[in-house]
């Protein structure tokens, strides 16, 4: 039985394992195949396929942060798997260049409104545990953490960092519809990444689902952290609809979070199906 989890953050973004970390672990784990996803960077690429134990695969990806303007005038975030894109495709490089940059500049926002209500963090220490990584929410999470306000990342989440409080900040995200665009000229391959997570924030519609597999959406996560089983059943239900190829995957972030590599996994079929096309990037090994 093959094992596939193709949606894994590493110490590039708010994973942290570094990358030769995660793919000892997905190797440990039992894991056939490890998609390694950080948020909008290609990163920890290189070290992850460097350090590739000889029987695993490892895909080469990354989760692009993309929003969506609904026609009823909401602005849902949401976030793409880019897979085997050419890596050094000029538009999307400067696209993922301009949302690090927007991590940057939104983390030091929501620090400085922390700091100002006398929570004792610091820009420099989230910018040290980023360590030259793509920021994210996380980081600030964990410097609260280490300042004694929270007992863990997840309880910060619920609160302070929540996007229903007033430290959030929107990030300058893509447009999903250039998103797309840029992923299949870049020879990529693009999966809606947990669409039905509404913990997280409002979701997307089916019909914007609709027009993203319009707009050459390859799959959709149906099996997530994030998912109940009705989400899961929904996912699946739009899947075979609008023919988006199911898949399963961890989203694993390290001690970030509880989910575990291979808590959900992607049917050795649909993996199969998901890159029988032709791709800039191959999955390395097996
Ligand atoms: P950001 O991209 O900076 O807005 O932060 C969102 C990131 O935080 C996503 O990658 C999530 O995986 C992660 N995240 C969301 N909820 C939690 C949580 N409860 N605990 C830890 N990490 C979370
Ligand atoms: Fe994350
Ligand atoms: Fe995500
Ligand atoms: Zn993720």
């Amino acid at each position: 039985m093959t094992r596939v989890d193709l949606h894994t953050h590493t110490t590039a973004s708010d994973g942290t394992d570094s990358p030769r970390e995660l793919v000892a672990k997905a190797a440990a784990a039992g894991l056939d195949v490890v998609a390694v996803t950080d948020h909008d960077t290609t990163a920890g690429w290189a070290e992850a396929l460097a350090a590739r134990p000889a029987r695993l695969t490892v895909v080469p990806g990354v989760e692009f942060s993309c929003v969506r303007h609904e026609p009823d005038g909401r602005s849902v975030s949401l976030h793409l798997l880019a897979y085997l894109v050419d890596p050094d495709d000029p538009a999307i490089r400067a696209e993922w260049e301009r949302l690090r940059e927007s991590r940057r500049v939104r983390g030091r926002t929501m620090v400085e409104r922390l700091e100002r209500d006398g929570y004792p963090i610091s820009w420099a220490d989230v910018s040290a545990l980023a360590g030259g990584g793509s920021v994210g929410r996380p980081h600030i999470g964990r410097a609260l953490v280490a300042a004694g306000v929270v007992p863990d990342v997840d309880t910060a989440f619920r609160n302070l960092l929540s996007s229903r409080r007033p430290y959030y900040v929107r990030k300058a995200d893509t447009d999903v519809f250039d998103a797309l665009r840029l992923v299949r000229d870049a020879g990529g391959v693009a999966v809606f990444a947990h669409p039905m997570a509404r913990r997280r924030g409002p979701v997307v519609s089916d019909e914007t689902v609709a027009a993203m597999a319009e707009a050459g959406l390859a799959g959709i996560e149906v099996a997530h952290p994030d998912h109940d089983p009705d989400d899961r059943a929904h996912a699946r239900e739009l899947a075979d609809e609008l023919g988006l190829i199911p898949t399963g995957a961890s989203d694993y972030h390290g001690a970030n979070k509880t989910t575990r590599l291979g808590q959900h996994t992607t049917d050795p079929d649909a993996y199969a199906r998901l890159f029988d096309r032709p791709t800039a990037l191959r999955p390395v090994g097996g």
